[in-house]
């Protein structure tokens, strides 16, 4: 019997490395999908925020050309002083030219914030694009190895299912028929170790006279609360 408990056992481990595969394989193309997700999302980030940049640095030139159409008038109102007739006209042209140089003073004022946005946003997409280079090559790293992983994850698994059938049949057709049933009702774990007099099935306690029973490994015993198959081993 104890041949026999420590085979289940080994099936176990198999069976445990199996379903890690599985799921690895499973959950692969999610996980590449995702990377993809991610990167698309940051490069639309980017272009986003290279768009804005472009839009007020068009907003400032525009500005520059209005102040400088706007400080020519001037100029040439100014000259039109020397050639007024009246008091009252030239009362006229010295408010123009205070009204113009007042509008003068808020464009500048605008050029200012929108070279100081700019400035800010440009510093925010150059964190952003070198983050997002960075995650470009970490991702590309992280694919090869999925990938990698992929290539060789069913020939691994042939090799496991062959071992675990290889195993299987020097057991008993009644522990494999235990075996079989709480692999299915248990999530994949049906043979357990008791650590302390705790089963690392479902952590519950033991009675003391049925660890010491566990521990000889001679005969089948299952945990009195999850049905486990139980299979002593001191190391862990
Ligand atoms: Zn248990």
């Amino acid at each position: 019997m104890e041949q026999e408990l420590k085979t289940i056992y080994e099936v176990q481990l198999i069976e445990t490395k199996i379903m890690e595969s599985e799921k690895k394989r499973v959950l692969a193309p999610k996980k590449i999908e995702d990377m993809n997700k991610e990167l698309e999302e940051l490069r639309a980030r980017a272009e986003k925020e290279k768009a804005v940049i472009d839009e007020l640095e068009k907003e400032r030139r525009k500005k520059e050309k209005e102040l400088d159409s706007e400080k020519d008038k001037i100029k040439k109102i100014e000259a039109k002083l020397y050639d007024v007739k009246t008091n009252k006209e030239y009362q006229a042209l010295l408010k123009e030219i205070e009204m113009a140089k007042e509008a003068n003073d808020r464009t500048e004022e605008d050029i200012i914030v929108l070279m100081e946005r700019v400035e800010d946003l440009k510093n925010e997409y150059a964190t952003l694009a070198e983050h997002l280079k960075k995650r470009e090559n970490e991702i590309k790293k992280e694919k090869e190895i999925i990938e990698k992983d992929l290539l060789s994850i069913d020939k691994t698994l042939a090799e496991l299912r062959k071992e675990k059938e290889n195993l299987l049949s020097i057991v008993s057709d009644e522990i494999k028929r235990i075996y079989a049933t709480l692999i299915e009702k248990r999530g994949g774990l049906a043979v357990v170790n008791v650590k302390n007099g705790v089963c690392l099935g479902c952590y519950m306690n033991i009675p003391p006279q049925l660890f010491i029973e566990v521990t000889k490994n001679n005969s089948l015993i299952t945990c009195p609360s999850c049905n486990r198959i139980f299979y002593y081993r001191e190391d862990n």
